[in-house]
């Protein structure tokens, strides 16, 4: 049998390898970093709702590996489940979403942690630049090399600027910027520097300046006990501490330097609780000040031809972070896909209508999605419209429109 042909090793690629795996159905995933450390340390991201499909779709000691590397295992334990927003200029919480199951993970550890037992059918430094449609039953893939291979069917899930979509839908691929910056740091801090900040929350709380509409965002990525420097004089936390505001005039642009950029992050953070303002002051002159474009994608129409090309995750349909759940959305697509592809290589259905049910009801729940997550992103910049309706902070629910 033909394989299945996965563009992108990240979580929503090597997820759908991991449930394939189980259903034996041949997969190859193509990944254009040149091995899995090559991204760095990464961000955290918060797995909630997705939580249930994650156990049902793939094998139980994978899960139990994307489990143990929660950023902070204390809190894991007996975490609150707390979504907290405040009011940057006070310190006060202005929002406080009561408790839900949720996994605050390192997005990077993940990504290893689900590429155990699919090692071999993972290829690292392998760009895909094409997909060509020569047979009627078969598809390649084009790398960088000019070499090509073939499969039954291609799923593009390498991220929000996906090459996979840029040839379904040439006329209208780009992600649409959304008119507002972000900037973001990692930096270790002692435990009396950040004490100030979990006291607030031990994982995460996000909140915005009334008078500028700045939005401020920390996130815990290691404790003591994660890194190994729990006892020693070397005690530290790692954590990211990101800002966005809106761009108004063109002082509002992100700047080319690490320097100009955290200057900009500390003119930002003048104004906020004085814990605050000393958070963003202490970070270090020379620290990397990494630019996330707020940009996103709708999950507009395309051809499937004949369920032979279709994307999951990111590439199917970027949506920005304000209301965390971009991934979450990712793994129930894998889910799904499985599940359809499933039909396909048993013989119980076309691979045209299985593709198009899946690709359907991804459509219906992203597009919802991809608004909100919009809407959420320009409610937090802007104080006024802030309240119990907020697409920040209303539920994050799977439905369609
Ligand atoms: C700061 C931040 C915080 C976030 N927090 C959350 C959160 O709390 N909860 C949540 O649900 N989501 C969150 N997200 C979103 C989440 O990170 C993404 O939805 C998720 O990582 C997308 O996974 P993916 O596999 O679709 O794409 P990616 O992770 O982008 O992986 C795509 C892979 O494809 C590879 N690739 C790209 N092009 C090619 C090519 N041509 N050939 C071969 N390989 C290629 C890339 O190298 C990459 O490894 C957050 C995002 C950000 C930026």
């Amino acid at each position: 049998m033909d394989p299945v042909l996965i563009v992108g090793a990240g979580i929503v690629g090597l997820t759908l390898g991991q449930a394939l795996k189980l259903r034996n159905i041949p997969f190859e995933i193509y990944e254009r970093d040149v091995d899995p450390d090559a991204r760095g340390q990464g961000w955290a991201i918060t797995l909630h709702w997705a939580l249930d499909y994650m156990h049902q779709m793939l094998p139980e000691d994978t899960v139990k590996r994307i489990q143990d590397v929660q950023v902070d295992p204390d809190v894991a334990r007996n975490d609150n489940g707390n979504f907290l927003f405040i009011n940057l200029e006070t310190g006060e919480p202005r929002f406080k979403i009561p408790p839900s199951v949720r996994w605050r993970v390192n997005r990077e550890k993940m990504r290893k942690a689900l590429l155990v037992g699919i090692e071999e059918r993972v290829h690292w430094g392998r760009r895909v630049v094409g997909v060509e449609l020569l047979e009627e039953t078969k598809v390649h893939l084009r790398f960088m090399d000019e070499t090509i291979v073939a499969g039954r069917m291609v799923v593009g899930a390498e991220g929000s600027r996906s090459m996979v979509r840029q040839g379904l839908r040439p006329d209208a691929f780009d992600n649409i910027p959304l008119g507002i910056n972000f900037t973001g740091v990692a930096v270790d801090l002692s435990p009396d520097e950040i004490k100030p900040l979990r006291d607030m929350d031990p994982l995460l709380f996000q909140g915005c300046h009334p008078p500028t509409g700045a939005f401020f965002w920390f996130s815990m990525l290691e404790t003591p006990q994660v890194n190994h420097t729990a006892g020693t004089d070397a005690e530290r936390y790692r954590a990211q501490i990101c800002m966005s505001w809106r761009e108004d005039s063109p002082d509002d642009k992100v700047a080319d330097t690490d320097e100009a950029r955290l200057a900009n992050m500390k003119r930002r953070a003048r104004g906020f609780v004085p814990f605050l303002q000393q958070a963003v002051e202490r970070i270090p002159n020379g620290t990397p000040v990494t630019e996330i474009k707020l940009a996103d994608w709708e999950c507009l129409p395309w051809d499937n031809h004949d369920g032979r090309v279709t994307m999951a995750g990111d590439a199917a349909h970027a949506m920005t972070m304000y209301r965390g759940e971009a991934a979450n959305h990712g793994l129930l697509d894998a889910f799904n896909l499985a599940n359809a592809i499933e039909k396909v290589y048993v013989g119980a259905e076309s691979a045209g209508a299985a593709i198009d049910a899946f690709e359907e009801e991804m459509r219906k729940r992203t597009s919802r999605a991809v608004r909100l997550s919009r809407q959420a992103c320009r409610d937090a910049h802007d104080w006024g419209r802030l309240d119990e309706t907020s697409a920040i902070l209303t539920k994050r629910a799977i439905k369609g429109e």
